[in-house]
């Protein structure tokens, strides 16, 4: 695109904000409108879950950058703004207040928001799901007001980061898991069992391979039943049951969507004019055979801001990153690298009893991803040895004498 072209982002969250700031790093000088429903400038939100919900930190303290940093670099930013509709043919982006505004280039970062379950008394008062910052400032003020009994369904980030954060503020807290482990869509089972040693010895309760059929109660939840059988007394429920990707706006302007905007590695839709990255997107995934998925994660929404930034700027191609994840809950650290798909061999380095250790999971002694707690050195070794893409001998990965990133193969 030339430098005089109107790039229009809609959705201010950590895909678009990072694209808008990264745009104007990499010279483009045309103009960048960066749209957004919330009322704040794009802000960080792993926080929400863990220091921000217990008030160890406040809002400003999460933005991306200062409020003063858009007018600086002359990136029009409009929050509280909702977009209705895109106008492929005429080029424009239609708000619900019937501004059009025209772009030469799109790009689509609307996010995802939290699945709402069908269920009966999902609308009752004390029924919360965590999102945004004002989100967590609802729970927050939950929180601290009635104490008592949450249930958090769902054994997810949310759910866990959550029952964390709620025990240290002095509620009870019951997490309803539908699988038979927690985390299961994004961890293996050795980490699962950890985390739950580790949750149940500071006063959390699990119901696994449950889920919630119906709340209870007149105007506020009173209790919640389960497929079990159990109906729980409770105060207090929060919904951290998934994401749906915000893609209806993509879908009705015709752009191709499966679970998430279909994108190529640059970002792009199959309108070459219209970019979608972050949550929303479903992109290929370059280590793992090009297979597509929806990846929800900063470094994947900061990646895929590069990526399309250097595409619209017609700039040389970042290399492809090894996707990561982390969350913080008591005092572990986790961090992983790469994804499991399909993996046939799991490996621990290290003892879980010691809240030090690293779950490696390969496929064809190949690396594809390392769940690594408390283990800074193995995560960043394990994503040299799943960029590497080679075979790997299992007894030096979990040779502790020998670091991670030692055990790549030498080749003549
Ligand atoms: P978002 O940040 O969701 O931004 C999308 C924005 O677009 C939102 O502000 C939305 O309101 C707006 N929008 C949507 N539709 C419209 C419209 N029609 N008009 C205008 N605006 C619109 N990831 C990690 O990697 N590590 C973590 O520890 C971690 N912790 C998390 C904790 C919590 C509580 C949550 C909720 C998420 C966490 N995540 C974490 C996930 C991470 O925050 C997301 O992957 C990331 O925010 C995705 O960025 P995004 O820009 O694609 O979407
Ligand atoms: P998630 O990781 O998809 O976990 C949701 C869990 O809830 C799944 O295990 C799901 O099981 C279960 N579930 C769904 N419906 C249920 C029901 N009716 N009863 C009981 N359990 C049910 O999503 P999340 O924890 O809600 O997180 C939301 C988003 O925030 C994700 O994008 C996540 O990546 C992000 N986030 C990330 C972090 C982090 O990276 N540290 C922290 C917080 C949030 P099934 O698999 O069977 O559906």
């Amino acid at each position: 695109m030339n430098n005089s072209a109107r790039v229009i982002i809609l959705g201010a969250g950590h895909a678009g904000g990072t694209l808008a700031s990264v745009l104007r790093e990499r010279g483009h000088t045309g103009p960048i409108t960066l749209i957004g429903d919330e009322p704040y400038p794009p802000y960080n939100r792993p926080p929400l879950s863990k220091a921000y919900i217990q008030g160890k930190t406040e809002l400003g303290a999460l933005l991306l950058k200062t409020p003063d940093y858009y007018q600086e670099q002359q990136i029009d930013l409009l929050t509280g703004v909702t977009a209705s509709a895109i106008d492929r043919a005429g080029q424009q982006l239609i708000l619900t207040d019937g501004r059009k505004l025209a772009y030469d280039k799109l790009v689509i970062a609307t996010g995802a928001r939290p699945r709402e379950l069908p269920i009966d008394g999902i609308h009752l008062d004390n029924v919360l799901a965590l999102r945004t910052a004002r989100d967590a400032e609802q729970l927050r003020a939950r929180f601290a007001d009635h104490g008592g009994h949450a249930v958090l369904i769902g054994g997810g980030y949310i759910g866990l980061e959550l029952a964390a954060s709620a025990i240290s503020m002095g509620l009870s807290v019951t997490v309803i898991e539908r699988e038979p482990h927690l985390l299961a869509r994004v961890a293996s089972e050795p980490l699962s069992r950890f985390f739950q040693q580790q949750h149940e010895q500071r006063g959390v309760r699990f119901v696994l391979a449950s889920q919630a059929l119906e709340l209870i109660g007149t105007d506020r939840v009173e209790a919640i039943r389960l497929s079990n059988g159990d109906t729980l007394a409770c105060d207090l429920v929060l919904v951290g049951a998934g994401v749906v990707a915000n893609t209806e706006l993509a879908a009705e302007a015709g752009l191709t969507c499966d679970n998430g905007i279909m994108v190529n590695l640059h970002g792009q839709t199959n309108d070459p004019d219209i970019y979608a990255i972050g949550d929303v997107s479903a992109r290929p995934l370059p280590l793992y055979g090009h297979r597509i998925a929806r990846v929800e994660s900063v470094p994947n929404a900061m990646e895929q801001a590069r990526l399309a930034a250097a595409h619209m700027l017609g700039q040389e191609q970042p290399k492809p990153e090894v996707q990561w994840f982390w969350s913080d809950q008591y005092e572990f650290k986790l961090q992983i690298a790469g994804m499991a798909f399909e993996c046939d061999q799991t490996l621990i380095r290290g003892e879980p009893a010691s809240g030090k250790f690293t779950v490696l999971r390969l496929r064809q002694g190949v690396l594809q991803a390392a769940e690594c707690i408390n283990s800074p050195v193995d995560f960043m070794g394990a994503k040299q040895l799943i960029a590497s893409q080679q075979p790997l001998d299992p007894a030096r990965l979990t040779d502790l004498s020998c670091k991670l990133k030692d055990a790549l193969p030498v080749t003549a």
